[in-house]
């Protein structure tokens, strides 16, 4: 089987980087399937330019009392990807 574990790898733009290139934003819920494009200019205003999306996860901000875990996913030419690499990924879903 392929590793693609290495395609993310050189791909953690901080959010400045993703609105210079136009790379889109989504959060999305594992739980609730709740999913919303961000705002990258509007987050940026939040907590700056040099803040990263990526390996990060927090509860679910989508459905009011949802327990689930929201994660992040990029646009890579159309398709959305998820925000993280594989050691996250496996730390999260045996979690
Ligand atoms: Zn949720």
């Amino acid at each position: 089987m392929a590793d693609r574990s290495g395609f993310n790898r050189f791909f953690q733009p901080t959010l400045g980087d993703m609105l210079r290139i136009g790379v889109g934003a989504k959060v999305a819920c594992n739980r609730c399937q709740c999913e919303r494009v961000i705002n990258l200019e509007m987050l940026i205003a939040k907590v700056g330019p040099s803040y990263s999306l990526f390996n990060r996860r927090c509860r679910c901000k989508l459905l009011p009392g949802c327990q689930g875990w929201n994660y992040f996913l990029h646009d890579r030419s159309g398709v959305w990807l998820p925000f993280r690499d594989a050691a996250a990924a496996d730390r999260w879903l045996a979690g």
